[in-house]
Formats: structure tokens, sequence, C-alpha cells
């Protein structure tokens, strides 16, 4: 076995530090956050008939479409379907990405490093720590055995498909919404959160809903986004930015009258500045699901195996109620996965 690589550029976050919604957060701090193997040993995992498809499907993505075909707009969620059952870190099958990624050492996951609760830099403890951050190690510890051979790279919304594609990363689990149009070049694992995308603006504006804010007040949201890309077809005037967090400033500094985007990004933003309120129900589907190689279909149906094993043995609901449920709610149910296969 290949000694461990733990170099990481932001380390993954310590065993046993579990965080909970920051204290130095709540006390109130403003925009202050942060800028911004074994492989030879295998067996026969997955059921016949899975393996020439995937081959089918991968050899087509060096020509990927621009929408997948196999995608309905009206519910993109389904995935590939997972093998029966998760191989072992001792028994992943040999030529599979999941191999490739045990003998090189380490996992790579682009991850946000300025968005509460999902992927954020804690400065007391130094690490990169959120519920993204939590579905990144589980796919570690499936292929490890052991959840920090984790190298967590940060990526910025616009770039995460392309940092898959050119291979800089190895998965991005970055608030990342399932949809059609970015099933054309990536795949996507099955859901593991559902969000909608809600509208921030100040306590004192007597607007409650995005239908109020009209075409001339002007709304950040960031480039490469599906949150961006719904305001403009509303008709809204919009400001882009590169970060959640440049947004936050425009926000204070005047220059934005209002954020959108996800409720769960929107929580976070709104936790550092006592001015802001979220507002309004959600006016959109966001289903979060692990962005994945295209020309790797073994590994989304290994991820989805991973996750079938969080959603069943309590480990999503637990890591559900460790980072999630004081700011977005107590008792949301698992989402349900669905399979194209
Ligand atoms: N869920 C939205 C998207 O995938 C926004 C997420 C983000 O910017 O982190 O485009």
């Amino acid at each position: 076995m290949k000694a461990p690589s733990l170099s990481v550029r932001f380390p993954a976050r310590s065993p046993g530090t579990a965080s909970r919604w920051p204290a130095w957060l709540v006390a109130g701090a403003t925009t202050a956050l942060l800028a911004s193997a074994c492989a030879g040993a295998v067996e026969e995992p997955f059921r016949s008939g899975l393996a020439e498809r995937d081959a089918a499907q991968a050899e087509g993505s060096s020509d990927a479409p621009a929408a997948d075909p196999d995608c309905d707009d009206a519910n993109p969620r389904p995935s590939l379907g997972p093998p029966e059952p998760l191989p072992a870190p001792a028994s992943l099958p040999a030529g599979s990405y999941m191999a490739e990624i045990q003998a090189r050492g380490v996992l790579r996951a682009g991850v946000g490093a300025d968005t509460l609760l999902f992927g954020f830099l804690n400065p007391q403890s130094g690490d990169v720590e959120g519920f993204d951050v939590e579905m990144a190690r589980l796919v570690a510890d499936a292929i490890f055995g052991d959840p920090d051979r984790l190298e967590l790279i940060p990526v910025q919304s616009a770039e995460r498909i392309d940092r898959l594609q050119d291979g800089t990363v190895d998965i991005v689990v970055k608030t990342m919404t399932i949809n059609c149009e970015r099933w054309g070049s990536i795949n996507f694992s099955t859901v593991y959160y559902e969000s909608g995308q809600r509208l921030l603006v100040g306590n004192d504006t007597g607007v409650v809903s995005i239908d109020d804010v009209g075409g001339e007040r002007a709304i950040c949201a960031i480039s490469g986004t599906t949150s961006l890309a719904r305001l403009e077809a509303e008709g809204v005037a919009t400001i882009e930015e590169a970060s959640w967090t440049d947004c936050l400033v425009a926000f204070q500094q005047g220059r934005a009258f209002g954020i959108s985007t996800d409720d769960t990004i929107l929580a976070g933003l709104a936790a550092q500045d006592p001015y802001a309120e979220v507002v309004g129900a959600p006016f959109s589907e966001e289903p979060y699901g692990i962005g994945l190689p295209k020309d790797h279909p073994e590994f989304t149906r290994f991820v989805n195996a991973v996750l079938e094993q969080a959603r069943s043995d309590g480990t999503w609901e637990r890591l559900y109620d460790e980072w999630l449920a004081d700011v977005l709610g107590k008792g949301v149910a698992v989402p349900n996965a669905s399979y194209r296969t």
C-alpha cells in the first residue's frame, strides 16, 4: 500500500472536533469570514450489464452534449444505480477510478471555503468545515477506510465544472445544484440535500418577497450559479460577483439591495449581518449532488453506494443534526435517492 499523503491545501477537520454553529460568528462577526493501495486486490462488485453501459457513457463523454438527453428537466435527480454491496477499501475493482484514487493516496475534493455551514474556513481551528466537507469525508472513508485522506481544494462556483473536467479535483461538493445542463458536462450523485432559492434584504426594507424587488433594485448573485440565472430569467437587475462573501460586502456597502441564492447559503450570510434577513418562500428547487467526472461512471455508482449507506445507517441524520439543524430546522427528512437504472 502506498504511504499516506496527508498534505492538504486546507486541512481536513480533525476527528473529534465536532463543531457547531461557531460562537465567534453568532457573536456578530460581519464580513469577517474570510476570503475569499491496494489497487491490485479486487473482486467483482458491480452488477453485470452496468459495466458495458458505463463504458458507452464514458466513450460518449469526450463529445459531451450541451445537456444530457437522459435527464428530465422536471426532475434531474435520478443518478446511476449503486453497486451492491459497496466494495470495501481492500476490494475496490481493478482499473476503477476509486482504485486510482486509492493508489494515489488522497481524494481531492473541490469545496467552498466561505459558505458557512457547508464549506467554510473556521479561523479558530484553521480547518475547512461543514456539511459538504462531511460528504467528502464519507467518500474518502469508503475509499481508504480513513476520512482524513482528503485534500480540500477551494473552488469558486463558476469553476466547479472546469476543475472536474481538467482533473484538478476528483469530486466537487459545493452546494451544487443538480440540473440537466450540468449533467451534459459532469455526473452527479444522488441528492444529498434539498435546498431552494430565497432572498436576503435589509430588515427595514418592507420587502417580503422577490416579487417586491422590481427591475431596478440590484440583487447580488455569483457567476456560474443557478441563482444568477434565475434572477436574470425573472428580469431582476443583478450585480454579479465571484463569491457569496463578495455579495455580502456589496450588500453592506449599499451597492446591492439584496442577495439571492439558496436558503442554506443565505442563512450563513444572514448570521454574519444583524441588519440582514431572509424573506419570502423558496422560489426554486435546488437539489444538491456531489459533482463527479463524466468519464468514470463506476465512480458515480460507487459514490451513490456511499450515500445509500449514509442514508440507511443514520449517518446523514447525525451530520444534519451536527451541522444544519440549529439553523435550518430540526426533523428534516433524509432526501430520497432515485436512479436512472
Ligand atoms: N446551488 C447554486 C448552484 O449550484 C449556488 C451554489 C453556490 O454558489 O455555491 O449554482
